[in-house]
């Protein structure tokens, strides 16, 4: 029979499982940081109807237009792949009646997402999001909140050189105004605008201000700025942003060029932005949108939020050199020589594993040497040797395969409690003991 040789989709990647601890590290930082600010996990389904995407993210925008992969069986509704997460976050909000149970809500997620784009460095077809939302609240201190979740992130990962842009690009009053300042200038240069953007000059000119097309992004270089339309309720929403943020040391630059990708977004949006994965790539991009909610249930209420790319953070930590949490490796191998030694040392892994232990032992019928050699591999932290004569004498060495030590130890049930010991002992000797109290001179203590 012929084989089949099957290939990775075009857009997608296989994480092998010595990349694992890459994404152990980073998910463990986005959640527990989240978790740290208050947020709660949600997961939610990896399709949707369509019509939830066309009426959030907007049918004007790229990802909507170009980049939604539609999946329907037979008499299936109109269903779509997840091109972002705050969408179906929020109708999982709306549909649990979570917003009936007081306010703020505060839910993260990390979810892949799909959008047929150009497969590039750091932009796949399928890719990994970290996203908050933060929802029943209008006050900038929120928005401070959640930029500053951000920060806190890009922090724990250590990242350098990350610049924070933010911007107000208004509610839809001061945006009516705007809009028709953009399109009486996009108007005078209709003629030369893609065939998507002069679609747009009617319905949504702004949408013009984020097209790939060069010739789009060079006029729009000199189009009217969202921020000299704002009114005066946006206008202090923004300032006090901008104070909060000084005053809890996030630094920042305004970028009017900042419009986001998607309808949704109202009032306050923010990027995190690297140089150093190539071209200029943001690392997170978020904002307020207090319509959503209401398009989507009738009931208003104001909410925030922001992704990230976890193929990205990772992406910008490999290029900066900076640690990742290192993998868990095997506690200990029992290896073994003849029959009745074997079925001791599966007993023994059993009993070790039951209390957490990770205990490997030979499963393929390899000789000592290679079952010995197979520990090395593996990064056991011990090893044991069980044959004949250890059988007899219900004892065995315990070696550090890192030192070479090796002690004596039982091998009937007191070994589980005698290994435990060890292995903690190794641990301990493993992390440096910082001094809690070093930094304090006895002058800090007073009252
Ligand atoms: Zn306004
Ligand atoms: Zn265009």
């Amino acid at each position: 029979m012929a084989t089949l040789k099957v290939q990775r989709p075009k857009g997608t990647q296989d994480v092998v499982p010595s990349q694992m601890y890459k994404w152990n590290t980073v998910e463990g930082i986005v959640k527990d940081t989240a978790s740290a600010y208050g947020f709660r996990e949600i997961r939610i389904p990896t399709f949707e109807d369509t019509a939830l995407f066309v009426r959030s993210v907007g049918d004007t925008t790229d990802v909507v237009q170009k980049e939604m992969y539609s999946v329907t069986a037979k008499g299936d509704a109109d269903f779509s792949l997840r091109p972002e997460g705050t969408a179906g976050t929020i109708r999982a909000l709306i549909e649990n009646g979570i917003l009936n149970e007081g306010f703020p809500q505060k839910v993260f997620y990390v979810l892949s997402c799909f959008r047929h784009e150009k497969p590039q460095a750091g932009r796949l077809r399928e890719f990994h999001q970290f996203g908050v939302e933060m929802a029943g609240t209008k006050d900038p201190r929120a928005d401070a909140e959640v930029i500053s979740l951000a920060k806190s992130i890009i922090d724990t990962a250590g990242l350098r050189g990350i610049k924070l842009f933010i911007n107000s690009i208004g509610c839809p009053e001061c945006r009516a105004k705007y809009h028709a300042a953009l399109k009486e200038y996009f108007a005078g240069r209709a003629d030369e605008l893609c065939d998507t953007c002069r679609g747009r000059l009617e319905k949504n000119p702004m949408r013009i201000l984020d097209c790939k097309s060069p010739v789009c992004s060079e006029i729009a270089e000199g189009a009217p700025v969202i921020l000299d339309y704002l009114c005066e309720d946006c206008r202090e929403h923004f300032e006090k942003l901008q104070q909060y943020l000084t005053a809890m040391d996030i630094k920042f630059e305004i970028n009017p060029k900042i419009v986001r990708g998607l309808d949704y977004y109202t009032k306050t949006v923010f990027e995190f932005v690297t140089t150093d994965i190539g071209a200029q790539g943001t690392v997170c991009g978020g904002g307020r949108y207090d319509g959503l909610i209401e398009t989507l249930s009738g009931k208003p209420c104001p909410a925030l939020g922001f992704a990230m790319g976890l193929e990205r953070l990772i992406l910008t930590m490999e290029k900066q050199g900076l640690d990742f949490a290192a993998e868990d490796t095997c506690d200990i191998y029992i290896a073994s020589m003849g029959d009745a030694a074997s079925v001791k040392a599966m007993q023994m892994c059993a009993e070790l594993r039951a209390d957490g232990v990770s205990a490997e032992c030979d499963v393929v019928g390899r000789g000592l040497k290679a079952q010995m050699k197979y520990a090395d591999k593996l990064g056991a932290k011990f090893s044991v040797v069980l044959g004949d004569s250890e059988l007899e004498s219900q004892t065995a060495e315990l070696k550090n395969m890192q030192t070479g030590e090796k002690v004596t130890l039982p091998i009937d049930e007191r070994f589980k409690a005698a290994f435990n010991a060890m292995l903690i002992s190794h641990m301990l000797s493993a992390e440096e003991i910082e001094e809690p109290f070093d930094e304090l001179e006895s002058g800090d203590i007073t009252d």
